[in-house]
């Protein structure tokens, strides 16, 4: 699944070749995605000009001039990919559900073979509200997510502090391999009781998710996958993770052996001497 440093990188690609530009044209072929496309999608866009490329949480936003945003998920298997020169009509490969030819015939061609992702209409106005957004957590790399903030969310908290990272309503847009490398680089087990973290732990913790985020997106996202960036570059991402992945394996930083567990249902990875 793509994880918040992917859908960072894609949308960037994507502002490169949408923003400022008209949307020509938008072909619907599949319209039973995770949540059924609105029955005027293309209708709503066409002709409409692109003000900005945005995200929340592991959402992308294409914001409209008349205030109309598409607020789309790629699910586990979504891909986007920009070509030149080609048209809308001709599918580039299997499992394409939707295509926008923006600007001088540049196409957009949403994939997707598992179909959990989705796209949806709001606007600018609704957008906090949309049920999709309305209880997320702040942005990980906001100044708004910081060790005071932090501290709050964890409040009462008795969950596994790894369970509580992985709520949207904690934090935004985190998820598994994230979660334990920013354990891992802060030293805080995953284990630890969720409202146990205080204000120097949390500060830590806080330091750590925002720069394992930041060097995953500076190295393009990360992806266990092949990988298609927004400009249809394939290519691995495999990042140098330090924890996540690597059960057996000697901890970088004591050498002792890197042990998994299963938190909800969910792996993670950690060093027992390191993390405490
Ligand atoms: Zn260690």
């Amino acid at each position: 699944m793509p994880e918040l440093p992917e859908v960072e990188t894609v949308r960037r690609g994507l502002a490169e070749a949408m923003e400022g530009r008209r949307i020509n044209q938008v072909l619907v072929r599949r319209t039973d995605l995770r949540r059924p496309l609105p029955g005027n999608f293309a209708e709503a866009l066409e002709g409409q000009t692109i003000t900005r490329l945005s995200r929340r949480a592991k959402y992308l936003l294409i914001c409209l001039e008349n205030e109309t945003v598409v607020l789309a998920h790629l699910g586990m298997s979504g891909r986007m990919v920009i070509e030149q020169g080609t048209d809308a009509e001709t599918p580039a490969r299997k499992h394409e559900h939707i295509v926008f030819v923006v600007g001088n015939g540049t196409v957009i061609r949403f994939s997707d073979p598992r179909r959990f992702g989705l796209m949806d209409l709001t606007t600018e106005s609704s957008l906090a509200s949309h049920p999709l957004l309305a209880n997320i957590g702040p942005e990980p790399l906001d100044d708004m997510f910081n060790g005071p903030a932090l501290v709050q969310r964890l409040k009462g908290r008795k969950t596994p502090l790894k369970s509580a990272l992985l709520d949207q309503r904690v934090v935004a847009g985190l998820g598994n391999i994230y979660v334990c490398e920013g354990l891992f680089l802060a030293g805080l087990s995953p284990r630890r009781s969720a409202h146990t973290v205080g204000l120097g732990r949390a500060n830590k913790l806080v330091a750590a998710t925002k720069k394992v985020l930041q060097e995953a997106i500076e190295s393009g996202g990360s992806t266990l996958r092949d990988h298609v960036t927004a400009t249809g570059e394939m290519g691995y991402f495999q990042h140098n993770f330090k924890v996540y992945g690597r059960e057996g394996e000697a901890c970088p930083v004591c050498n002792n052996e890197i042990r998994r567990i299963v938190q909800a249902g969910r792996s993670t990875f950690f060093c027992a001497s390191c993390q405490g």
